[in-house]
């Protein structure tokens, strides 16, 4: 069985992450989406949160699991037994710091490849970021993050701004 780990802070999930999980899932036998948490970041939604709207989000794939973890992507993939890194690339502004951390992975972890899955040309402009800031800025985010995970975000995004 081959299985791929998709780290990231999903701070929160959009349908830009939503995208690279169906095609990662459409590869691998076993995906688990991870959420890595960083302390040093100051992020909206707890790891908790995160996790659960993920499962929500990916409840109709029956070989996607979520966890988190607070410790290195490389040795989490390791105890896992997964043969693969995930990541997805948007643009080039992506590339140079996925590259050079996926060299690091291998350093970390020889046994695991780091592969890279194209954004869709729909969700190349799409970010954590810009699902904060459209809503702050009361716009409509409904296009932009998956359905079960749309009124979480909204009561959140709206308290806070
Ligand atoms: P972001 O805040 O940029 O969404 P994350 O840490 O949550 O950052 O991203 C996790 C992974 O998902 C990274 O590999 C990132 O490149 C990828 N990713 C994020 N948004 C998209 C998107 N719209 N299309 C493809 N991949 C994406």
């Amino acid at each position: 069985m081959t299985k791929a780990v998709y780290p990231g802070s999903f701070d929160p999930v959009t349908n830009g992450h939503l995208e690279i999980i169906r095609k990662a899932a459409a590869l691998f036998d076993h995906v688990v989406v991870l959420v890595a948490v960083n302390a040093a970041k100051n992020c909206t939604f707890s790891a908790k949160e995160r996790v659960q709207m993920l499962r929500d989000c990916t409840a109709d794939m029956p070989n996607v699991t979520v966890d988190s973890s607070d410790g290195l992507v490389a040795h989490y993939a390791g105890q896992a037994d997964a043969r693969a890194i995930v990541k997805g690339l948007r643009a080039m502004s992506d590339f140079d710091a996925e590259f050079q951390q996926a060299l690091v992975n291998r350093r970390l972890n020889p046994h695991v490849e780091t592969v890279f899955i194209p954004a869709g040309s729909d969700s190349m402009f799409l970010s954590s970021g810009v699902v904060k800031q459209v809503c702050a800025l009361h716009g409509d985010i409904s296009a932009f993050v998956p359905p079960q995970a749309l009124p979480q975000i909204i009561a959140r995004l709206k308290a806070k701004s």
